[in-house]
């Protein structure tokens, strides 16, 4: 039997793992675990053959003390209510941590996008957000991409909130296209950030990333970019996946060919690509190699297979890839952990950007939005590392000290109303 894994009692036992830390009061800390409002919406979609289908959606609200309540949305069949909890809470640590003006939500609908047309997913999409239409809006919540959801999707979002309220509203949501108000650089954003991170990290404990061979699972936009960006930087990808499984070359595989074969036919076929053997994720996952970056879905290291970890390096690209067992696991295995609060808050930096200049109406240029993410995550990084050193704790307590430790100070200075 696969074991059952509680997404948000990994994240509140993380809060409370650095609990002693803080100078706060016990009461708010109670509040800070726990989401301000949960919200789940059951909507029909009409499907193409004519049939009427009962979706669940949710948008969790978790943290909007220190500003708007700011999350991804998911299309997944295993997206529920506990998981939204914990991704809604780690985006307020996330948010905390690199310190822009947002709260944490996150949310999603319980579909396989992958088994729905263009017109089906439209029509979920805008009753979705007509559902969750009160409790969103630029200076209220703002929603982003996440699995299986794109720019095209944003797109759908920004247009149905539009004509709910009359008027062109871009900053309802991050991740647009271009031509709507979207961001330059913020396609990239995630992935890019993943290797801005691990680069400091290379750096900072001696490792060279040049040469480095490094395991990606995941190649969406978080992989698929962190797989490029790597690889401009004379890193080695030598092993990539998908939900279907990976290609492995222990020498570097042909990159290029092998995105090239994904996009074409949506998975990597080894025959067709070349210079390379099939794996499985799990073969991916224990793979002798420096860095292991994680960039699918949640809860793949676990107490089972942590053990089997042989890279020096974790990067977490997707968001709670790794439970607090195979946490210690990695911990006493002198594995470096780059914990996702920091190493993938590249996207959520550059839709604060994008948000900034809808509401300014104002247009950055490509190397403005480069120098200033890249800018924002270096400081947030030294201030972790800082932390690590000064407490002697992993990366990941060190980040969560700067993050809730920020959130916790933000709500007693609010002080509590009435
Ligand atoms: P995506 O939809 O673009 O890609 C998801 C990838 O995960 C695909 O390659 C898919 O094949 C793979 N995948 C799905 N199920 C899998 C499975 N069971 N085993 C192995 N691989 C599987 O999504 P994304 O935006 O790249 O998001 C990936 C992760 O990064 C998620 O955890 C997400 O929350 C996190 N994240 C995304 C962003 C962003 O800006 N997109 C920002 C921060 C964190």
């Amino acid at each position: 039997m696969p074991e059952v894994i509680d997404s948000l009692k990994n994240a509140q036992r993380q809060v409370d793992m650095i609990a002693k830390y803080l100078k706060v009061d016990e009461g708010i800390l109670e509040k800070i675990k726990v989401s301000r409002r949960e919200i789940t919406v059951n909507f029909p979609t009409k499907m193409d053959d004519g049939t009427v289908k009962i979706f669940t959606g949710y948008r969790v609200q978790h943290n909007d003390t220190r500003g708007p309540f700011k999350g991804g949305i998911r299309y997944h069949p295993d997206v529920d209510m506990n998981e939204t909890k914990a991704l809604a809470m780690w985006m307020t640590w996330k948010t905390a941590v690199v310190n822009i003006p947002f709260g944490g939500a996150k949310g999603g609908v319980q579909c396989n996008p992958k088994e729905m047309s263009e017109g089906e997913l439209e029509r979920l999409t805008r009753r979705f957000t007509w559902e969750i239409s009160p409790f969103i809006g630029p200076d209220v919540d703002i929603p982003a991409p996440d699995v299986y959801t794109t720019p095209k999707v944003m797109a759908w979002i920004m247009d149905t909130y539009s004509i709910i309220k009359g008027r062109a509203v871009t900053g309802v949501v991050t991740g647009k296209p271009l031509e709507l108000g979207g961001s330059l650089g913020r396609f990239e954003a995630t992935g890019k950030g993943v290797v801005i991170v691990t680069a400091k990290a290379c750096q900072e404990y001696g490792m060279a990333l040049e040469g480095a061979r490094v395991a990606i699972q995941g190649s969406g936009n978080v992989g698929g970019v962190a797989a490029d960006y790597l690889n401009r930087r004379g890193a080695k990808v030598v092993a990539i996946s998908d939900s279907k499984g990976g290609i492995f070359n222990s020498n570097g595989l042909p990159l290029e060919k092998a995105m090239d074969c994904k996009a074409r036919h949506d998975r990597f076929m080894p025959e067709e690509i070349g210079d390379c053997e099939a794996i499985t994720n799990q073969e991916l996952l224990a793979l002798d190699c420096d860095i292991l970056v994680l960039a699918a879905l949640g809860n793949v290291l676990t107490a089972e297979n942590a053990g089997a970890v042989r890279a020096k390096m974790i990067v977490e690209g997707a968001n709670g890839p790794t439970t607090t067992e195979a946490d210690e696991i990695l911990n006493d295995k002198g594995i470096i952990v780059l914990p996702d609060i920091l190493a993938n808050a590249g996207g959520v930096i550059v839709s604060y950007f994008e948000w900034v200049q809808n509401l300014q109406e104002l247009l950055w240029s490509e190397e403005e939005i480069s120098s200033r993410l890249e800018n924002i995550l270096e400081r947030s990084f030294n201030e972790v590392v800082t932390i690590s050193k000064d407490k002697k704790v992993p990366l990941r307590m060190a980040a969560y000290i700067l993050g809730v430790g920020r959130v916790a100070k933000a709500h007693e200075l609010r002080g509590i109303y009435p």
